[in-house]
């Protein structure tokens, strides 16, 4: 079941087996920033590189860069960031803590029964849709909507808070130029269109992938790694003919729950969720939406972009940004289908689905597991190789199978403890497929392979191991 405790738990686990921990956590941490271990650093590695590969390698007409974090400050003027990129922030004069005002009435709502919810959210959508901070705040006061610090419901008036990093580039003695830290990997891809249109001699419609960073200075940061300062996108700009932007809309948003469900997730954990309140660029948009512990939450965004960026850019830069499409003669400015999903959000969305307290208790004796049953193309190690004793010749064997195995995928040999530790050990981390060298081994050439989901076990052929595992992590 869904709730807080699944979350603690997961949290909890994700540290004690070196998936993710607080950033700098011997100084007691940094709010909202999150390392990842060795086996997170694989798990989220393994979701990019299937996420660039179902992009680029598979489409013909979709090709990735890797542009750089810092752009020029005038790019996040165009883009509409130094204006618009603010949320509503309330502060409760009493405990000084600052509220994302949607943030603050949603966690009240979950409060209270579902009619009344729903009332009331959708007066707040109304209000945040019309900009009417006067009626926010009227709408927290007539709620009596306290603080969770300080109990109180004494607060500041609405304010717009711009979520953007700044820093200097350049000496301070030399009037250093105000650059930001990019709170979306998009505008990397808009600024480079061109460049990339011409030098790949893309034809619309085509796209641009990129991953990387992207930073944000969230102020009411919670939810594990859901909501982070620093964090990484995987984004994909479709670029496509002007009035053809509603069917690549719904194409693409099919396409990417498509994406999402070939992962084995089950659906029922997934929705979608189209915007009352459209962005200032867009005229369509969408969430795609997990059941995460803390409820339904938005993973992914498709949003219908017009020509707003690449428009914007054009005026701003002095340079004419057009296409000139063949097939109709025509100079235009491209519309755009963005897809941007959250890897780190996609790394939770994962861990939420593959995380299970098992219950394995018999007439006999009380037993339990906690296993994560990731996919394999995800798992951070896709293979276990354990010799059932250090002596014997089976180290010697099961390192051979190591060596065969190791340049295709992860795998991991241990030697230590008993064989149902270590299996338990695996289970922990996810790995998929265990495999013991015994002495029928030297006798036989089979092995015995253990799986982690259904526990069972049977004997196959040493030969066999590699292409079986190969075969449970090719999706394509
Ligand atoms: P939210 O409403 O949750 O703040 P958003 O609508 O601002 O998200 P977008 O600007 O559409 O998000 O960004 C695209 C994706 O980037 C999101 O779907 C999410 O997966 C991810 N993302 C955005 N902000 C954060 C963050 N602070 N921490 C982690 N991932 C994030």
């Amino acid at each position: 079941m869904a709730n807080d405790t699944t979350l603690q738990n997961i949290i909890a686990h994700c540290k004690e087996y070196g998936f993710i921990f607080q950033s700098s956590e011997i100084y007691d941490g940094l709010s909202a920033v999150y390392d990842y271990g060795q086996y997170g650093a694989e798990l989220k590695k393994n979701i990019r590189d299937h996420w660039w590969k179902s992009m680029t390698q598979m489409h013909d007409n979709i090709v990735g860069i890797d542009a750089a974090i810092f752009m020029h400050p005038t790019v996040w003027k165009a883009s509409g960031h130094v204006d618009n990129f603010s949320d509503p922030m309330i502060d409760n004069k009493d405990s000084k803590k600052r509220y994302r005002v949607d943030h603050l009435i949603e966690g009240y709502a979950e409060t209270l029964g579902k009619e009344e919810a729903d009332a009331l959210l959708q007066n707040m959508d109304a209000l945040l849709a019309a900009e009417d901070f006067a009626g926010l705040k009227k709408l927290i006061e007539d709620n009596k909507i306290k603080c969770g610090v300080s109990g109180t419901a004494n607060w500041t008036d609405v304010r717009q808070f711009n979520l953007m990093f700044s820093t200097e580039m350049g000496s301070v003695a030399d009037d250093a130029d105000k650059v930001y830290l990019r709170p979306e990997t998009a505008q990397g891809i808009f600024v480079n269109f061109l460049n990339v249109q011409k030098t790949g001699r893309m034809k619309i419609p085509f796209g641009i992938a990129q991953t990387g960073k992207a930073f944000r200075n969230e102020i009411v940061a919670r939810g594990f790694i859901f909501r982070m300062r620093e964090f990484e996108q995987m984004e994909m700009q479709f670029f496509v003919r002007p009035g053809t932007q509603k069917e690549w809309y719904e194409y693409w948003k099919e396409a990417r729950m498509k994406w999402h469900l070939d992962l084995g997730i089950s659906p029922d954990h997934y929705r979608f969720h189209d915007h009352v309140k459209l962005a200032h660029y867009a005229d369509a948009a969408c969430d795609i939406e997990y059941d995460f512990p803390m409820g339904f939450k938005e993973v992914e965004g498709i949003h219908s972009r017009t020509d707003f960026d690449l428009k914007s850019h054009q005026q701003y830069s002095g340079k004419k940004l057009t296409y000139f499409d063949t097939e109709i003669n025509q100079h235009y400015i491209p519309y755009v289908i963005e897809t941007s999903i959250g890897l780190d959000r996609a790394v939770m969305l994962v861990l939420s689905e593959a995380y299970k307290e098992e219950d394995l208790s018999t007439a006999e004796k009380q037993d339990s597991r906690v296993v994560l049953k990731f996919p394999p193309l995800l798992a951070p190690i896709k293979l276990a190789v354990l010799p059932l004793l250090k002596k014997d010749g089976l180290p010697e064997i099961a390192r051979e199978l190591m060596n065969e195995c190791r340049p295709y995928f992860k795998c991991f040999y241990e030697e230590k403890d008993t064989i149902g530790k270590r299996y338990r050990r695996q289970d922990a981390i996810g790995t998929p497929f265990c495999v013991t060298i015994d002495h029928q081994t030297k006798e036989d050439q089979t092995v015995t392979i253990r799986y982690r989901d259904s526990m069972t076990q049977e004997r196959i052929p040493l030969s066999a191991v590699k292409d079986m595992v190969m075969k449970t992590i090719q999706v394509y």
